[in-house]
């Protein structure tokens, strides 16, 4: 094998040394492209594979550490992409499919990282990864991979433990420069990064008044001096975007790919979201979907918001229990998943009652049947109360 590669390696040496773009004929310069990449991620696999061996060989950190600093020295990359390719390296053992994929040079080193840290966890979600790798972008796969991992995962238990470990430290280096290392949940991150962003765009306009052209990384940091000293004055804030699946929302936790995750951030607990919620955020914005559908907007508050209001007028003329002729002026608003269990208010999860009908569905337990607009209003015991209709699914 080992006589093969350096082969491969003369022969690669040999077509470099001659390589001359303009000889390619303009038809061609795809494929080159296509043999190019294939072989780079080809050969990425089997560097990763390689340092994961040399990691096993010897005693466990030492050589780890040796394969990490052999593998970003061979690659040219810093230590941390060669320890994540180490790390997939080794996932890539309990993997024969991802395998297979990065051998055969479908997977980039970034791709591979991906798709075989969220199979670690999730085995059930290589084939669909491994399929978003080959028409999909590198953030897709990226945003497709942390959701894999949290459907493998107890995001509750996640969270708690990420909290555990949050921790800030900052230090100044020999060369005088000061860093700052901050970890923990996302949620709260997101907060963090909604509270900063105005201030980083802030600097960016004023650089480019100035006509500077400097990283989003620089701008970043003087957003976050900004924040520091802006003593609570400065730009609003930018929102905290939780977008979450009607049927999540209602059941309280997420199944199979219904979505609950800070837009931007990732995947996240319920029970999170409810927490941003109690601390009484104002710039958390709900966003409620059914698969890719946006069902609602939904409002944070108790009560329906004004546009909500004149949408209930407007879907509701009397009230929502069929055989009541009572009119809109008497109606009161019913939440029908309890606003104490949802903390939102979806118009979609609204009625209107006349005071009458809700007591009976207050104290009574009676309820409109499954559905939207006037409908059937039946006692406990009818088989289409829905707490008995429970089979079927939210609205
Ligand atoms: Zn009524």
């Amino acid at each position: 094998m080992c006589q093969t590669l350096a082969e491969l390696r003369q022969a690669a040496t040999a077509l470099a040394a001659h390589f001359d773009p303009a000889l390619v004929a303009p038809g061609q310069l795809a494929q080159v492209l296509r043999d190019a990449g294939a072989i780079e991620k080809m050969m990425a696999a089997v560097a990763s594979l390689t340092a994961a061996r040399m990691a096993a060989s010897g005693s466990a950190t030492t050589a780890a550490r040796q394969a990490v600093r052999e593998l970003a020295h061979a690659s040219g990359t810093s230590l941390f992409e060669a320890n994540k390719a180490l790390e997939a390296g080794k996932q890539l053992a309990g993997q024969p499919d991802v395998a297979a994929a990065a051998l055969a040079g479908e997977l980039s080193r970034p791709q591979l990282a991906l798709v075989a840290g969220a199979v670690a966890v999730n085995a059930g979600a290589a084939p669909q990864l491994l399929g978003l790798a080959r028409t999909g972008s590198l953030q897709e796969l990226a945003d497709q991979s942390a959701r894999a991992r949290a459907a493998g995962q107890d995001l509750e238990a996640r969270r708690k433990a990420v909290h555990l470990a949050r921790s800030l430290r900052s230090y100044t280096d020999a060369s005088g420069t000061w860093h700052l290392h901050a970890q923990g949940p996302l949620q709260q991150g997101a907060q963090v990064m909604a509270a900063l962003t105005p201030f980083a765009d802030k600097a960016f306009q004023a650089a480019r008044k100035e006509g500077r052209r400097e990283r989003p990384e620089a701008y970043a940091f003087d957003g976050l001096v900004g924040l520091a000293t802006s003593g609570g004055s400065g730009p609003s804030k930018s929102q905290v975007l939780w977008r979450v699946d009607l049927a999540t929302m209602v059941r309280g936790y997420p199944v199979d790919d219904e979505v609950c995750e800070i837009a931007g951030f990732g995947p996240v607990s319920r029970q999170a979201v409810i927490d941003l919620l109690e601390c009484g955020d104002p710039f958390l914005k709900a966003v409620v979907t059914k698969g890719k559908d946006v069902v609602s907007v939904a409002h944070l508050g108790r009560r329906p918001n004004a546009h909500q209001q004149s949408a209930l007028d407007w879907m509701f003329p009397i009230c929502a229990a069929e055989g009541c002729g009572t009119r809109a002026a008497y109606l009161e608003t019913d939440h029908r998943v309890d606003w104490a269990k949802s903390r939102v208010t979806v118009l979609g999860l609204l009625d209107r009652l006349c005071k009458f009908h809700h007591r009976l569905k207050t104290y009574d337990g009676w309820a409109l049947v499954h559905g939207r607009g006037k409908r059937a209003f039946v006692p406990p015991g009818d088989p289409r109360h829905p707490r008995r209709a429970a089979k079927e699914s939210v609205p």
